[in-house]
């Protein structure tokens, strides 16, 4: 998909985030069926499965090349971290009722991010962002099966999503779970298990040696660097392209749960 960004331009420059900056891009593109909705699309949307049963043709852009230019990874990169500043400091979140009418018919989100379910990590609270900024994806332990990485690649490949973070965090109880079953063999109900399972041997490895809440530390870090590395590195994802000509940058993350300060880490 044919996109424009600033690759280049000065983070520093791009000055705080503003709910405007990002609602610039692609406000052209149509959102509802138009006169191009005829037989050919409607045959087009049949065949490709499932998926055009979610994402019909309608709500991608016809003209990619006419969007306006959103921001580039970096920038992208920058506003995540002037929000958590803004967070940190008490700053008020950029969610006022008035973006809601100009965000009904499109979302132009400039970051995707993959983060663990625990009700203290909400993303849009702690970047202080507003509607329609982040598109997030998120579960206990932040793990990335087909289904989540379908959803990551609809942002990244139909929104234009420039940036993808995965977000874990101190004292995770998914990851210290998955420490549990990997030093001590624990058997979890129900389907708990299955929901650590891709935890346990990244867990098992970083733990070896060490205990305690060390050991919980270092498999949080590690099972960051897992996910990370998973998305840059999977083979005939939507993620390929993009990431190959610089338009997207995926980086891994840790929440501090007693400072509230995220701090990147991959
Ligand atoms: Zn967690």
């Amino acid at each position: 998909m044919a996109r424009t960004v600033r690759n280049g331009a000065d983070p520093a420059a791009s000055g705080p985030a503003t709910p405007a900056g990002h609602l610039r891009r692609r406000e052209k593109g149509p959102l509802m069926p138009s006169a191009d909705f005829n037989r050919r699309s409607l045959l087009t949307a049949t065949i490709a499965g499932a998926a055009a049963l979610c994402f019909p043709p309608a709500l991608a852009l016809a003209n990619p090349a006419e969007a306006p230019a959103g921001p580039s990874p970096a920038e992208a990169l920058a506003r995540l971290k002037a929000g958590n500043a803004r967070f940190l400091a008490g700053g008020a979140a950029l969610h006022p009722a008035s973006m809601v009418g100009g965000l009904a018919k499109a979302q132009h989100p400039y970051a995707v991010i993959v983060s663990c379910a625990d009700s203290r990590v909400a993303p849009e609270l702690l970047f202080s962002t507003g509607l329609g900024e982040l598109f997030v994806v998120r579960n206990a332990g932040h793990s990335v099966t087909p289904l989540e990485m379908g959803g990551i690649e609809y942002a990244v490949e139909h929104l234009g999503a420039p940036l993808i973070v995965v977000l874990g965090h101190e004292r995770c109880g998914a990851v210290n779970a998955a420490v549990e079953v990997a030093t001590k063999g624990t058997a979890l109900p129900a389907s708990l298990g299955a929901m650590v399972a891709p935890i346990v041997p990244t867990a098992r490895e970083a733990v070896h040696g060490i205990s305690g809440a060390e050991a919980t530390e270092a498999a949080v870090q590690a099972n960051v660097r897992r996910v990370v590395d998973q998305l840059r590195h999977a083979p005939g994802s939507l993620l390929e392209e993009p990431l190959e000509k610089g338009r997207l940058m995926i980086v891994g993350a840790r929440y501090d749960l007693d400072e509230g300060r995220v701090t990147f880490i991959a």
